[in-house]
């Protein structure tokens, strides 16, 4: 028999101590012989203090008690020893004279080990001491053992569990209960586990526990832990089902793993690749996926969607003018204004309670789109259209400044305008080119003629780079007439695109597309320049004198150094300035800042001639007519054109050119069509007028001959 250990990797290195607590010298003697035989080392006490005192200094690892001691008895020493929660496991192995059932029985209870009665067989005392010192060693081992897997699972966040199923009772281990928010401690049934999940996911966890075991013998999933806490914590459980040798599903073996981190980082993940960060709405990449879906919908339950695209007007220049932190500002505000508007449509027939019906995302710059799935009919997307501009019209305060934003909106539906995606998303984007062209702020849906006029788009570009370098613009001018006298007093000069392919191209064709590239302040420029020439030019012809109105855009205005440009125009060309108009259009002055206010201060000041175009569509607040040195304003055609048949057209031209009179400006008509319409016009004291009743725009030529003639009335 061997007492060292020392070849097990485990054990202690060097022999086994055993501490010998006996008051009989003798005996003391013949047990350490015996146990040192057997390669042990030992120490002896003969009484309860000494024995106490060698158990701390020597620290056996085997303790061999007599029970009857002269001091304290080995009952007390036993107890004492155990006290300590590190002795726990320490064999002792108490010899008694006594071997009644009672004294066995309070053996155990004070902590001993096992037992021996007197009078001791020495043989048989050595093996039980090699016995109890192997057991102890094994224990040590199991409890090292659980200790570094506590620790592991502690640091993987890992915790196993066990479900006896037909005795329902569960064990957890210390993660595990940490892991689920559970006090530690107490009996447990299943319900512990279903009842620490979020209860939104507790039948999912109940379903699977129910049935593993029909098809598989494995389940494992992630799910929420409840909310006590403020942050949200996910899980992932899994366990494997064992049967009994009747075929009956006895135990759940698993595991519980703490994977917030994980989740959290697919969030964000999530977050960043499907979310615009600016404004949190779906990106490009989510709203694909979603039209993608809400196709496939479309095409089993045979319903209609409408895919709406939506660009603000003027957003450059916003962000040119205030900068692109206000920019920013702005396109988040829209944001929330389109979701906030979206949430109470009621035109989207709500089945089930279904969310996602309507999606707003940003795809980029200042494009929103907007899904409008399982609509009753056509036309809930206009009316969802008009909605979503009713509410962008409201003014946005950036910088202290009243900002008013208005939006051009094209739609597409499926399944008429497109049968996949691709289709949609072209045409929804024809339809809204169509309402940038044709000035914005409104809404159109796609039609198969837009489709027509807007494939050469892109040609319309590269053409107009090569009309700028290769001088290939025109200009037509259109008499302005005094509608008393039939004179002309004006022209309007009128840019054409001579294309190199598509022919002669009007403005709505080019301009919007040169105010998107820049390309509208060297064609502003050019066209100013060559107005001021021809205007010196029939000046030298010695025809009647009249001034000369040029159209400004708004990116051209905010662009360029205006009021520079213009004057070195002026004098390089000779032209006087008090000839030259120029036609403004309202959003130029709806900035109130004080730059505006001091180009126009100075283009005034050298005696040009300011005034309002397209009057009345733009902006409701009419504040600017008092701040600005203006001249006079144009009534847009869009009014002219249904009077005197619609009487709120009537109503508001009549009061347009009463407020003219009384803030002194001049009033001109344009788009004057009828003799019905300039016969109203002339009652109502409106003093200019322009319009195919008298001439479309015409060339050079045309417009030396109407000058000298005039339209008699
Ligand atoms: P606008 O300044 O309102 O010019 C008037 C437009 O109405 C012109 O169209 C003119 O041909 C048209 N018009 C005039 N009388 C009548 C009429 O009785 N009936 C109808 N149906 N139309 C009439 P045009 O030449 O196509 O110009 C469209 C717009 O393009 C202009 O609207 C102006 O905003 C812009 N534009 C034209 N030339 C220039 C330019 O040189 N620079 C800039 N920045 N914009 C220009
Ligand atoms: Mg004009
Ligand atoms: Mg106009």
């Amino acid at each position: 028999m061997n007492f060292n250990l020392s070849d097990d990797q485990d054990a202690p290195s060097s022999a086994s101590l055993a501490l010998i607590v006996d008051d009989d010298q003798v005996m003391r003697l013949l047990i350490s012989e015996a146990l040192e035989a057997e390669g042990l080392r030992t120490v002896s006490a003969g009484n309860g203090r000494e024995a106490l005192e060698l158990f701390i200094s020597a620290q056996p690892d085997i303790m061999l008690l007599d029970l009857v001691l002269p001091d304290l008895d080995g009952f007390e020493v036993c107890r004492r020893i155990r006290e300590d929660p590190e002795n726990e496991h320490l064999p002792i192995l108490m010899i008694t004279g006594l071997d009644d059932l009672a004294t066995v029985n309070r053996a155990y209870l004070t902590g001993a080990t096992d037992f021996m009665p007197k009078p001791v067989n020495i043989i048989i005392l050595s093996q039980r001491v090699h016995y109890m010192l192997q057991a102890s060693h094994s224990l040590v081992r199991l409890t090292e053992s659980e200790k570094r897997l506590a620790n592991a699972q502690r640091i993987a966040k890992l915790g196993h569990w066990e479900w006896d199923i037909i005795a329902d009772r569960l064990y957890l281990s210390r993660e595990a209960v940490h892991i689920l928010g559970l006090e530690q401690g107490g009996s447990r049934t299943i319900e512990d586990i279903v009842t620490a999940v979020h209860v939104q996911d507790r039948e999912t966890v109940r379903g699977a526990f129910d049935r593993i075991g029909e098809k598989d013998t494995f389940v494992g999933f992630d799910c929420r832990l409840d909310a006590s806490s403020l942050d949200e914590r996910f899980v992932h459980l899994q366990g494997e089902v064992t049967f009994d040798n009747q075929g009956r599903r006895a135990a759940l073996a698993g595991t519980v793993q703490d994977v917030t981190e994980r989740k959290l980082a697919e969030q964000q993940i999530r977050y960043l690749a499907y979310f615009d960060s600016l404004t949190g709405l779906p990106n490009r990449r989510l709203f694909t996926e979603r039209l993608q879906e809400s196709i496939a919908r479309c095409r089993r339950t045979g319903s209609q969607m409408a895919l709406l695209f939506l660009d603000l007007d003027r957003f450059k220049r916003i962000n040119d003018t205030l900068g692109h932190h206000a920019g920013d500002r702005l396109l988040a505000e829209v944001a929330r204004r389109l979701n906030t508007c979206v949430r109470d449509i009621d035109v989207v027939a709500r089945e089930n309670d279904d969310e996602g019906l309507v999606t707003v995302a940003r795809p980029g710059g200042d494009e929103f789109s907007i899904l409008l799935q399982n609509i009753a009919r056509p036309t809930d997307a206009a009316k969802v259209a008009r909605r979503i501009q009713q509410v962008l019209r409201k003014p946005v305060m950036l910088d202290g400044q009243r900002v008013f934003v208005t939006a051009s909106i094209g739609i597409s539906l499926f399944p008429d305008d497109g049968n996949d995606i691709g289709d949609l998303l072209k045409n929804a984007d024809l339809a809204l080119y169509h309402v940038k062209d044709h000035g914005k702020d409104g809404y159109h849906y796609y039609s198969a003629a837009i489709n027509d006029g807007a494939v050469s788009e892109f040609h319309v570009e590269s053409g107009l780079r090569q009309a700028l370098e290769e001088d290939l613009l025109c200009l037509m001018f259109q008499p302005q007439v005094d509608i008393d006298s039939g004179a002309v007093v004006g022209a309007e000069v009128l840019v054409r695109l001579n294309h190199p392919d598509l022919g002669i191209l009007p403005p709505d064709r080019f301009i919007h597309l040169a105010e998107d590239t820049g390309l509208i302040v060297p064609l502003g420029e050019w066209v100013l320049r060559h107005g001021c020439r021809q205007y010196m030019a029939w000046r030298a012809a010695g025809l009647p004198d009249f001034r000369m109105a040029v159209n400004v855009s708004t990116v051209q205005f905010h662009r360029s150094e205006f009021g520079n440009t213009v004057g070195r125009t002026l004098v390089a060309t000779g032209m006087p300035p008090e000839r030259l108009e120029l036609e403004l259009t309202e959003s130029i002055l709806m900035d109130d800042s004080a730059s505006l206010l001091a180009t126009l201060g100075a283009l005034k000041q050298r005696g040009i001639r300011l005034i309002v175009d397209d009057f009345g569509t733009g902006y409701s607040s009419l504040r600017y007519l008092k701040v600005f040195p203006l001249d006079g304003l144009k009534i847009d055609r869009s009014f002219i054109m249904d009077i005197p048949q619609d009487i709120d057209d009537v109503a508001l031209t009549e009061a347009i050119i009463a407020m003219a009179r009384s803030l002194r400006l001049e009033v001109v008509a344009e788009g004057v069509e009828t003799a019905e319409q300039l016969d109203f016009l002339r009652r109502r004291a409106c003093t200019t007028v322009q319009g195919f009743r008298f001439s479309p725009p015409v060339d050079a030529d045309t417009f030396a001959n109407l000058l000298a003639r005039g339209f008699p009335v």
